[in-house]
């Protein structure tokens, strides 16, 4: 199977594409982004040299609203992950029914051999080419891999600069002082919190004894390292980052970690642990498994190995379409990544809610309507996974999908159900 992750981001389509039974004009408008931009910008490096960077737009559907997804700067970017990923916020932001789209960027860079001053010159230089294609009524950026707050808000700054006036609903993911929403930082990990919950009730599986492991370690992981113990006292026997891992049959604690990989850059090496490498991490015999990191590293390679019970994908696209077909077949519940980890965009919506309004929401607010949101989107998926018998993702696909293709009929971007048409036209008689 390849490992183009928006081949599988269209196979797993066309699969939901066919149990949906959409008309064929709808699954091709559905199967591409309706706009992508490929941009290239100059740089001021500290060392005087002028670099030219790289970066893409894509703005998948905006069938249900403005497109919304998050900005990643990363080495390895390439236009069809940005695709795909693009592809996955449609999906994503249907799933949790918000009213938005689906939209990814990504800069090829790597942002830890910038220094402060050239993170920003890039920041504000991809703003600079993509300015006049966003706008919080058109496409709203957010933070993604290795982007920050801090970033956002150097973004929001070009934009409004370029504008000439305030606009903080263009971007989501900001500081909290410059009209980000409460609630956000760990809006990722909490709202895939809740769906485990979920889970684990459907599941019978008592999270007060369950052991997790956990691969990535940044924002998504980080947190819910913290509050899958705060939440149902679970016990975290391995963490890993890009560099390797750690196992301890006896768990870790949070603030322990986070401040041993705020002081050495990593969990590998801390105190007490035994070192694992991703790879081995992912086939633990743990209860709840939650790959946060990168895409693809459950394949058909490892799927028969994976044991746990539960695996939240806080992550993009951690799992492979084989995968899903061997994991389903040995029992593993997959709370696939657009709906695992849909809290980061919901909270984002609420902020742009919050920003429309000049408002301010307390953090019980954020909390309460993330809880809900999450809910009601994982009890969509369970009921059609059980009325279909089909994996969870694919279930979840269908959801979503047929929001998305419904709100293009109503648009009139495809036919009606019933106008389609029945049998193929009778030529004209000449
Ligand atoms: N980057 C996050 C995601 O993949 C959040 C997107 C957003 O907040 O718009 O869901």
């Amino acid at each position: 199977m390849t490992s183009n992750p928006f081949a599988i981001a269209q196979a797993q389509l066309d699969e939901a594409a066919s149990l949906l039974h959409l008309d064929k004009d709808l699954h091709d408008l559905l199967r591409q982004p309706m706009a992508e931009h490929h941009v290239r910008f100059p740089v001021m490096m500290d060392s005087g040299r002028v670099k030219v960077f790289s970066g893409y737009r894509v703005q998948y559907n905006d069938a249900r609203g403005p497109c919304k997804g998050g900005i990643r700067f990363h080495p390895e970017e390439t236009i069809d992950t940005v695709r795909a990923l693009s592809a996955w916020m449609t999906w994503k932001t249907a799933l949790v029914d918000i009213p938005l789209g689906g939209g990814k960027g990504g800069v090829i860079c790597n942002p830890k051999d910038l220094s402060r001053g050239e993170l920003e010159r890039v920041s504000r230089g991809y703003i600079r080419k993509i300015g006049h294609l966003i706008g919080p009524d058109i496409d709203v950026p957010a933070p993604d891999v290795y982007t920050t707050p801090e970033i956002m808000a150097w973004m929001m700054d070009e934009y409004e600069t370029m504008l000439g006036h305030h606009a903080a609903g263009v971007i989501t993911g900001k500081p909290l002082f410059l009209g980000g929403s409460a609630g956000r930082g760990d809006a990722t990990a909490r709202g895939g919190m809740f769906t485990i919950r979920e889970a684990a009730r459907v599941l019978e599986i008592d999270l007060s004894k369950a052991t997790v492991a956990i691969q990535g370690y940044g924002n998504a992981g980080m947190h819910a390292h913290h509050l899958i113990m705060e939440f149902f006292g679970s016990k975290v026997v391995a963490v890993s980052d890009s560099r390797g891992g750690v196992f301890c049959k006896d768990g870790f604690d949070p603030i322990a970690v986070q401040e041993f990989k705020a002081k050495t850059g990593s969990v590998v090496g801390y105190p007490g642990s035994e070192p694992i490498t991703n790879e081995a991490l992912l086939e633990l015999k743990v209860d709840i498994l939650l790959p946060s990191a990168m895409e693809n590293v459950i394949t058909e390679k490892n799927a028969q190995n994976i044991h746990a019970k539960i695996v939240g994908e806080l992550a993009n696209g951690p799992t492979n379409p084989e995968a899903d077909v061997i994991l389903h077949k040995n029992g593993v519940f997959v709370i696939p990544d657009f709906l695992c980890n849909a809290g980061g965009v919901t909270v984002s919506y609420f902020e742009q809610v919050q920003n429309a309004n000049f408002d301010r929401w307390k953090i019980e607010h954020v909390h309460y309507r993330l809880d809900e949101t999450m809910t009601a989107a994982f009890k969509s998926v369970f009921d059609v996974r059980h009325d279909l018998n089909v994996h969870s993702r694919l279930a979840a696909y269908v959801v979503a999908v047929g929001r998305v293709a419904e709100a293009c009929r109503t648009r009139g971007w495809a036919l009606p159900v019933e106008d389609k048409p029945k049998s193929k036209p009778v030529p004209a008689l000449v």
